[in-house]
């Protein structure tokens, strides 16, 4: 394993929930940090593998109260860092997808702080999987895109081709997009995607709370998704039909 120098920052990812899906290296980074900042989609388990002296300080947004602003949160990294502690950043996922991984990198490159990224299963792939939903099957798709629905202001992002998306990936995984399902569904059926497309709302992927509610895009416009729960992914494509024949257990067998 790398070395984990005093003064540097790792960016970890936690993966989408399940313990088992946290790398090796996660771990190692885990069990030397002597301080460890995470955010709310984190599996709160997996600080059980951090030093019994080990600082652990939440950073993410919990129970209405805001979370503490970006400039904060690089703030609180870069102090620490210089303090001479070994720095951990615990996200959800990957670091680097739709986790603003990069843009922490970013600050700490400019404050002259040493980094790096322990990389994470992320929940549109590792997440699906476990709703029996694989992101490619050859006879499928030979494209998927990842898209974060949000933009800054928490709205549908308008900075999205919609018409582009949906003529050029036949399969979608919509990140942030549990309050704006309605308008995801609307604007791919509005740029000619079929009324019968399978969707799939995952919730809770590979936790003890997982539940898949499989619809289609016309019911998702209509905001037919009754049962789904944040966080969630929203799954646009054939693929999402294969859920049925590759989940034959329920989750919760699964891993019984
Ligand atoms: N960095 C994370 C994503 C952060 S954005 C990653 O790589 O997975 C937060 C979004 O991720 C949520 O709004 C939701 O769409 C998705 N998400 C994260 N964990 C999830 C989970 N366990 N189940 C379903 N969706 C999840």
């Amino acid at each position: 394993m790398p070395p984990f120098p005093r003064g540097c920052v790792w960016l970890v990812g936690a993966g989408p929930g399940d313990l088992g899906l946290l790398t090796l290296q996660a771990a190692w980074a885990l069990a030397q940090a002597d301080i460890v900042f995470f955010d709310a989609l984190v599996n709160e388990e997996v600080l059980r593998l951090t030093r019994a002296d080990a600082e652990l300080s939440f950073v993410g947004k919990r129970a209405g109260r805001p979370s503490p602003k970006q400039p904060e949160i690089t703030r609180l990294l870069v102090t620490a860092a210089r303090a001479g502690k070994r720095v951990a950043r615990l996200k959800g996922g990957d670091p680097y997808v739709f986790g603003r991984g990069a843009e922490e990198a970013q600050a700490l490159v400019a404050a002259g702080v040493p980094f790096r990224v322990a990389s994470g299963v992320t929940a549109g792939v590792g997440g699906l999987a476990a709703a029996g939903i694989p992101v490619t099957h050859r006879e499928i798709n030979q494209a998927v895109t990842f898209v974060t629905a949000h933009d800054a202001g928490g709205g549908l992002s308008e900075r999205l081709d919609w018409p582009a998306l949906a003529a050029g990936s036949p399969v979608l995984v919509v990140y942030m997009g549990f309050r704006l399902m309605r308008e995801i569904g609307a604007r791919l059926l509005a740029a000619g995607r079929q009324a019968e497309e399978p969707v799939a709302i995952v919730c809770h992927a590979t936790t003890i709370r997982q539940k898949v509610i499989r619809t289609t895009l016309e019911r998702l416009a209509a905001g037919d998704a009754e049962g789904a729960e944040a966080p969630a992914l929203i799954v646009v494509g054939e693929v999402v039909a294969l859920a049925p024949v590759l989940s034959p257990f329920s989750f919760a067998e699964s891993i019984a």
